[in-house]
């Protein structure tokens, strides 16, 4: 199959948060038109794409007539209208991921099925329609309780440790996942073309902040046996071939305690475990989106050198207009590089930006990080 880049290729994206940010920066290097639709007049993409759009990404008219006239239509949120983008297709315009994809990864319990269904390990989960029936699962206790739709960054996520914990059960249509007893956390992201080329990131580990439910350290690479990356791999690889997909996908995976991987969930876009790949290899998650979506040869996936990715969390007890502290501190360190996603307003734990650290040497990345994370914060005038 041909390539749909061109020189001015106007890709239109659903969704203008930090993601859509960090693209947009990449794909100006190829001369890429990035045309924007997201609700917040004030995303982080509003002030420097080639248009923006202000407008509701779940409204069937305003999807399809926002994607109507682009080149090639991708997304950085699954939160979106699927019908519009099934008509969009249906009328000839590129849509990646194809929307099927999106609706299966929309609904966390037609996810498990897909893993079920293709042999791909998963912890053991059953689904209920609404609170009451949690009852009926007294003997699968402790699990976690998760929406099938509409849940993001933990939230729509909790462990349900006895039948005491039944009243804050989400009266939703829900997955009970079994709880997994993990040592780690970790994500692969894999990427492939309309032509099937598929290529893998080096493995990388998450280390989440318990309050948040956020992630706030990425080490990469993971430590973890060649064995468990080799198994890793496998996986996600077999997803997006299985998946058919075209674009990025993120697979976030559970090393259990006895050295199991089994799959948590996947996005099929540029994550957050991924950041790190701007600075740290060859080609960024955002340029192999880019790559994948226009049926370009994919790029090298090889890591240049080791690298922390932090998580810049609005700091507790500061609500306001953002104000970065410690910035001029941490820049004159080497190897620091600070993203900020232009939000305007900080509060508690409000991803605001990253920080990636490269380094020769893992542990000494580490080090560094921890310094960046005691020295920056955000915080509000
Ligand atoms: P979200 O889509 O909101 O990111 P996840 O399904 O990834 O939600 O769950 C959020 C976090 O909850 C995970 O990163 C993990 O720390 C924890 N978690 C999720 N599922 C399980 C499970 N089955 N057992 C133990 N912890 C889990």
């Amino acid at each position: 199959m041909s390539t749909l880049y061109q020189s001015g290729v106007n890709i239109g994206i659903l969704g203008g948060g930090q993601l859509g940010r960090m693209f947009i920066q990449e794909a100006l290097n190829f001369d890429a038109h990035i045309h924007i639709l997201d609700p917040d007049s004030n995303a982080p993409c509003s002030k420097i794409a080639h248009s923006f759009e202000q407008g509701d990404l779940m409204d069937f008219d305003t999807v399809y007539a926002f994607g109507k006239n682009k080149d090639v239509v991708t997304i950085e949120i699954e939160h979106v209208n699927v019908d519009a983008l099934d008509q969009l297709a249906a009328e000839g315009v590129p849509v990646f991921p194809q929307p099927s994809v999106i609706r299966l990864i929309q609904d966390k319990g037609l996810q498990k099925e897909f893993y079920a269904n293709h042999n791909i390990p998963t912890a053991d989960f059953r689904l209920i329609t609404a609170a009451k029936e949690l009852n009926d699962h007294l003997s699968y206790l402790p699990f976690v309780q998760k929406a099938r739709k509409g849940g993001y960054d933990g939230k729509g996520v909790q462990t349900i440790q006895s039948s005491a914990d039944f009243e804050k059960g989400f009266d939703a249509p829900s997955v009970l996942e079994s709880f997994v007893d993990f040592d780690k956390e970790l994500s692969v992201i894999v990427a492939r073309n309309m032509n099937g080329e598929i290529v893998t990131y080096p493995i990388v580990e998450c280390e989440f902040n318990p309050e948040a439910n956020l992630v706030e350290f990425l080490f990469a690479p993971a430590k973890v046996s060649t064995e468990v990356e080799e198994k890793s791999r496998v996986i996600a690889e077999n997803i997006i071939s299985k998946l058919g997909m075209v674009g990025i996908l993120a697979v976030e995976l559970f090393l259990t305690k006895s050295g199991e991987v089994l799959v948590n969930e996947v996005a099929p876009r540029p994550h957050n475990s991924g950041h790190q790949t701007i600075e740290a290899n060859f080609t960024s998650q955002y340029e192999q989106h880019f790559r994948a979506i226009l049926n370009l040869p994919l790029g090298s996936t090889r890591a240049l050198a080791a690298s922390v990715m932090v998580n810049l969390l609005g700091e507790k007890g500061y609500s306001g207009k953002a104000k970065y502290k410690g910035l001029e501190s941490v820049i004159a360190w080497e190897g620091v590089f600070p993203h900020l996603y232009g939000k305007e307003n900080t509060k508690p734990f409000r991803k605001m930006g990253h920080v990636t650290i490269v380094n020769e040497s893992l542990s000494e990345a580490k080090k560094i990080a921890q310094q960046v994370k005691e020295t920056l914060q955000v915080i509000a005038e």
